[in-house]
């Protein structure tokens, strides 16, 4: 028999952290403190197994769960003392959602179950504070229609609102125990009518339609919505915990809180988070009231007068600490806590592993090698190449003038500028037209993160660093300032009414996600700056990594950059951009257009000098780092014009009659350029092209050493090699260029000529080819789209619909095929080596900055991966990366 129920509670637990799969993350992590001994209310957890019966069968429970969560309640009370459904001493419970993968605020939690008209009075009475009884169930009320029966929210905050703008109420806990119970009352009312029938008072029947009601909110739109956006797969389903109820609306020694061990955003080793008293559930995260600092610390930092609970409740706050510490110990980790304080008692209602801004992530990995907690491995491990980006982020230029119209709390680093929208819809739809927004909310839910995701940047009037948009924005690496209390949303009229300014829908603000500021119009920016703790792990990563990093660099600016980012090398210079440039385009057009090879050689004499000082230029900035350069690769009708205006133009430039040019232009048609005329077929039509591009790499390779004193080896790189005389030809004209050279300057070159890997029969023929190329270089670009027949330039306008309907579930221009394209590169790999053991084998597609691929290429032994400038840091994360994971697995093997 299939079991759907784990229990914990009492210092023990059928589960463990290991469970996730099964019982999702909140309930393995509840189960592993409950064998910590750490004080965790008695429950159980329904598995996500059951969830995806539920789902199979029509949404229904399957057949024996509700036995075996009748016996674990039993177990519950047998802790508690008390009786799930008793009017005389009630069992409550919390029935809460909890995937495997966390996925904040998406789902549902119903508070409180078990309430009904009797006992809301034996409650009452048993606490001795009828007022706790009420807030009590009207809480339940609402949760519990709303997730279960389908009832808006707003339909029951429109009641409250009003009864307490007649009682004259500031705050909910301003309401009494009558005044409660009078809402209650209203509620039932609306309810009935709402649904015509009244609010079910069993508890049994709440329970099994809570379960379900979870389930079902696996479904929900915004569940939906997150899956997608965080690639989470639908058949994870989500596991059910019921848990018995502790309260922190029980007066003013109950509280309920959160908090992270240490600064989400920072990462500064310092305990950070907030709570209210006397109050329940999501009260500190809902920004119904600006929540209270936990520590003292904080509570300064935050300029509040409030007092923080290390003030507060010291005793209760000690013990909390001292919880905080064992669990981030425990999990080695950086843990997210929820808490609740019933009269004095602590209570844990979750852990988890904390989500974090890719600086704090840095630091905490940096600093917890320091502590002794994690080795450098680990440190490495945790990082989320990709997330790197995030650091790439601007901030604002300190030099420059700040126009501040308002001032929150620093919720998620960076600067961004953009117009002001007040919806998500407005976001959505500004960045179709391609425009950068700000999102301004007085506070963000759910429903806004579609809106949130395309913003530059998030701004909020109410709300804490753990408010909705505060953690959203952290996962999603977007700047953001929330609880910019001095400035107001008038969402009737579009406004922002900041300090002395009014801002419409569409004027341009910057936020300052680091400090908090908002500041009107466009502000200077700066780069970042990657030293530090990013300076550290990158350190460390270029200590364990196997491969090198080269980068892909056609300009001096793209090389320098590249080096400022730890690039080894030039894995690919296209020689082609360089062509494109300014006056040269016109000598360039001449050469091509030429009647013979008379006329090519003029014009590629007046060409020289120029590639020449392109080469010098890079091999300084490079300074004895190889650097490999591919001879020109692309159809020549791509430096032709297109348009006739563009024909009579360059016709009149060239003083060249139009009809002659048009002959030409057509005699260079073809019907398939990307197959036609192009790569080493260039070179092998007009020898003089390549030669000319040789004879200006050895030159500048004399220059070069001669002003840095440090040797270049160029790597001259023949493009679209597919059989062994093609690169024997080509070589042919290199080598003979080279020994003039030599011999003009009297001065030894080292250089190899190598090819790329970027038709299916040269890596079938690898081992032919390494005969006479020195080096192999995997063009994944067009050797995916040789693999599939898919043309890369095309391939958008399906790649879409194969990944929708699942022919495909990754663009494999994005990441490596593995099964085929990556199969001819290990058949490559190993052929060419084969012919030549110690050949140099790199990678230079855009696969080369993808850390999955980059996997790839660590397993079948790759030397080096090239990609672009801004991707190389990732990528020395990446390969370091693969590396560990590769020793692994040589280690699980033996
Ligand atoms: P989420 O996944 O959205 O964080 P939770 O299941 O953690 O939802 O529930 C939200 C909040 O409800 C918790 O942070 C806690 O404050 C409150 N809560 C949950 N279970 C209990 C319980 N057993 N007793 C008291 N409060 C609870
Ligand atoms: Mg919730
Ligand atoms: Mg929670």
């Amino acid at each position: 028999m299939v079991k759907w129920v784990y229990t914990f509670g009492d210092g023990k637990a059928e589960g463990s952290a290991r469970d996730v799969a099964l019982l999702g993350g909140k309930g393995a992590n509840l189960a592993e403190m409950a064998s910590l001994g750490l004080p965790v209310p008695p429950g159980l957890t329904v598995t996500t197994e059951a969830c995806n019966w539920f789902y199979n069968n029509g949404r229904v429970l399957p057949p024996g769960l509700q036995e075996e969560v009748l016996k674990g309640i039993a177990g519950m009370e047998a802790i508690t003392g008390r009786r799930f459904g008793d009017a005389g001493r009630p069992l409550l419970l919390s029935v809460r959602s909890g995937a495997r993968a966390s996925m904040p605020g998406m789902m549902d939690t119903v508070l409180n179950l078990g309430l009904n008209d009797d006992s809301v009075q034996a409650l009452g009475h048993d606490a001795g504070d009828a007022r706790f009884a009420w807030d009590s169930y009207r809480r339940f009320i609402q949760m519990y229609s709303n997730v279960v029966l389908g009832l808006d929210h707003e339909l029951f905050e429109e009641i409250l609102e009003d009864e307490k703008n007649r009682l004259g109420h500031e705050f909910d806990t301003d309401l009494t125990a009558v005044e409660w119970q009078h809402v209650v009352s209203l509620y039932k009312e609306m309810l009935e009518e709402e649904l015509g029938e009244p609010f079910p008072q069993e508890p049994h029947e709440q329970l099994w339609g809570a379960v379900s009601g979870v389930f079902s909110s696996w479904m929900n739109a915004r569940a939906v919505t997150y899956r997608m956006l965080h690639n989470i797969p639908e058949a994870w389903g989500t596991a059910v915990n019921i848990q018995a109820m502790v309260f922190g609306n029980l007066g003013t020694s109950s509280a309920t809180g959160v908090a992270f061990t240490r600064n989400p955003s920072t990462g500064e080793k310092t305990l950070y988070g907030e709570f209210l008293v006397n109050a329940q559930g999501e009260d500190v995260v809902a920004g119904i009231r600006t929540p209270q600092s936990i520590t003292e610390e904080g509570r300064i930092a935050s300029g509040s007068e409030r007092p923080s609970m290390e003030k507060l409740m010291p005793q209760t706050f000690a013990a909390f600490r001292e919880i905080c510490d064992r669990l981030e110990a425990h999990y080695r980790d950086v843990q997210d806590v929820e808490f609740t304080i019933e009269r004095g008692k602590l209570w844990m209602l979750q852990t988890r592993s904390a989500k974090r801004t890719t600086r704090a992530a840095m630091k905490v990995a940096v600093d917890m090698v320091a502590e002794g907690l994690i080795t450098r491995e680990e440190a490495i491990a945790r990082i989320e190449p990709s997330s790197l980006d995030q650091l790439l982020h601007p901030t604002i230029d300190p030099k420059a003038g700040r126009d501040v119209i308002g001032s929150g709390l620093p919720a998620s680093p960076g600067a961004a500028t953009g117009e002001i929208v007040f919806t998500a819809e407005e976001a959505v739809a500004a960045e179709a037209e391609g425009r950068k927004v700000i999102l301004v909310r007085i506070e963000t839910s759910p429903e806004d993160i579609h809106g949130m995701h395309v913003a530059e940047g998030i701004l909020t009037t109410r709300g804490g660093m753990t408010s909705h948009a505060a953690v959203v924005a952290r996962g999603m690496g977007i700047p953001c300032v929330v609880g910019a209390g001095t400035m107001r949303v008038d969402l009737r009229n579009g406004r922002l009414i900041g300090m002395g300014m009014t801002l419409e829908k569409g004027d341009v603000i910057t936020i300052d996600g680091s400090s908090g500021q908002v500041l009107a119009g466009r502000v200077a920016m700066l780069q970042p700056e990657l030293s530090g703790d990013f300076g550290r792990l990158m350190e460390w990563a270029d200590g364990l990594r196997r491969m090198d990093i080269r980068t892909n660099a056609d300009t001096p600016s793209d090389a320098r950059a590249a080096r400022s980012f730890g690039a080894e090398g030039i894995g690919l210079c296209r020689t082609e951009h360089m062509f494109f440039d300014g006056g040269r385009i016109h000598v360039m057009r001449e050469m091509i257009l030429a009647e013979d090879e008379k006329g090519r050689r003029a014009a590629l004499d007046r060409l020289l000098p120029m590639q020449r000082q392109d080469f010098t230029e890079l091999f300084a900035i490079m300074h004895g780092l190889p650097v490999t350069i591919r001879l020109l690769d692309p159809p020549l009708h791509e430096f032709l014009p297109k348009t006739g205006k563009e024909t009579r133009e360059v016709a009149a430039a060239m003083g060249m009659d139009e009809a002659v040019l048009g002959q030409r232009l057509d005699a260079l048609h073809e019907f398939n350029p990307m197959l036609g005329l192009r790569g080493c077929r260039l070179a092998i039509a007009y020898p003089e092209i390549a030669e000319m591009q040789a004879r200006a790499i050895f030159q500048a390779a004399v220059e070069a050493a001669r002003e840095t004193g440090a040797a270049v080896v160029p790597e001259i790189m023949v493009p679209l090699v597919g059989l062994r005389s093609e690169i024997d030809y080509v070589k042919g004209v290199i080598d003979r260029v080279a020994q003039e050279v030599t011999g003009e300057a009297g001065l030894r070159i080292d250089y190899l000529v190598g090819t790329m890997i970027e038709l299916p029969r040269a890596a079938l023929q690898a081992h032919a080819i390494a005969e006479a190329a020195e080096f192999f270089s995997f063009g994944t670009n067009d050797l995916t789209q040789t693999t599939f027949g898919i043309s890369r330039d095309d391939a958008a306008r399906f790649m879409t619909i194969y990944q929708r309907k699942g022919i495909v579930d990754h663009d494999p221009f994005v990441s490596l095929d593995f099964d085929g394209v990556g199969e001819l590169m290990e058949i490559a790999a190993t052929r060419g080596r084969r012919t030549r053991p110690k050949m140099k084998i790199g990678i230079c597609g855009e696969h080369g900055g993808d850390p999955v691929s980059i996997r790839f290429c660590e397993n079948i032994g790759l030397d080096y991966v090239s990609c672009s400038p801004f991707r190389v840091p990732i990528a020395r994360l990446a390969a370091a990366q693969a590396t560990i994971a590769a020793k692994a697995v040589r280690l699980g093997d033996a």
